[in-house]
Parts: C-alpha cells; sequence; structure tokens
C-alpha cells in the first residue's frame, strides 16, 4: 500500500549528519506519532536567519521558511540543524514548532554538552529522539506537560533532557490520539 505524502512526516537535516541518527529519530518518530518518516533534505541553508549581534540563528525565521515549502505535501516537517537557535525572549532553544503547525526544528548544538562519558553516543542519540519527539509533539498541538517525566515536559537546560523518559504520559498520549484522529479520518 502506497502511503499518502499528507500522511507522512519529513525529517529534514540542514547540513552533514550520520544517517545512523535519522534511522533511530524516524523509528522513535514512528513509534508515537504512527506516522511513516521520510528523510529529505528541503533546507541546504539557513544563513538568512542569522542574527550577527547575537551569533545565533533565529528559529522562527526558519520555521516560517520550512512552513512555505510546497515541495512536498507531508503531515509535518521536523528540520534538524547543528547551529544554534534562538527565539528574542530566551538564550537558546533546543527546538522550536508552530502550535497545531505544519513546521518544527530542532537543534542538536546544545545536545552535546555533558555527554555521559559512558555511552556519549547513545546519550545524544536519546536526546536528539526526546527533541524531535517533543517539537513534534507541539506541532500536534500538544502544550508544555507539567510532569516532569513526561517528553513534553518544559527543559530549562540539558539535566533535564537527560532526565524525562523518551515517552509520553498518559494524559498527553490521550491529547496525542484526539489530535490524530482528526488528521486522520478512517
Ligand atoms: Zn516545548
Ligand atoms: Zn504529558
Amino acid at each position: 500500500m502506497k502511503t499518502l505524502p499528507e500522511h507522512t512526516i519529513i525529517i529534514s537535516p540542514v547540513g552533514d549528519f550520520e544517517n545512523s541518527l535519522f534511522e533511530i529519530v524516524g523509528r522513535k518518530v514512528n513509534g508515537i506519532f504512527g506516522f511513516p518518516t521520510e528523510v529529505i533534505s528541503l533546507l541546504s541553508d539557513v544563513s538568512f536567519a542569522y542574527d550577527h549581534n547575537r551569533d545565533q540563528y533565529n528559529s522562527t525565521l526558519i520555521l516560517k521558511m520550512l512552513s512555505k515549502n510546497t515541495l512536498t505535501k507531508s503531515l509535518k516537517i521536523l528540520a534538524v540543524t547543528k547551529v544554534d537557535l534562538f527565539i528574542p525572549i530566551l538564550t537558546y532553544v533546543y527546538g522550536e514548532a508552530q502550535l497545531g503547525g505544519r513546521a518544527a526544528i530542532i537543534s542538536t548544538h546544545r545536545l552535546e554538552e555533558a555527554l555521559s562519558p559512558v555511552k556519549p553516543e547513545e546519550s545524544f542519540h536519546s536526546r536528539v529522539c526526546k527533541e524531535a519527539v517533543h517539537e513534534l509533539g507541539h506541532a500536534f498541538n500538544l502544550r508544555h506537560c507539567q510532569d516532569s517525566s513526561c517528553i513534553m515536559h518544559y527543559c530549562r537546560g540539558i539535566q533535564d533532557v537527560d532526565k524525562k523518559s523518551d515517552q509520553l504520559c498518559r494524559y498527553c498520549r490521550i491529547l496525542l490520539s484526539d489530535e490524530i484522529k482528526k488528521t486522520k479520518p478512517i
């Protein structure tokens, strides 16, 4: 059976990444949201979002650009970049998404900080997966969750990211399945 692009979540690397990262992220995203994922690079360059004063990239501008992308009819687009992202009211962000919208972005820049010396790669992959699901969760209309173990919990630092689980809490799972029913009429 062919998957309709309207039901696909695109993972869009900006720049070079090890391919294995997207296999892991794709599997995780598919497991949580139930939609197939595809890796397609839709943006090769984000220099338009560079802020000289902050030496960082404005994630909101990148989201705007992504949501206008008409090359694909995909349900959601998750961009993954190595550059450091910000929104004007915060020093930095791990990612941003349009609430209930189509576009989301995460940065791996600060996810490489203080990696577990025992299994650094595993620890890095786990953080990237958590942030990918978190931002896509926002794109599926989920807001921040009070439950500190829920993947939709707001993280102020990398310890918070490591501490939370890689799953939605029961409450957020119900909200997500209601949202998906709206997206995917059976
Ligand atoms: Zn968030
Ligand atoms: Zn939750």
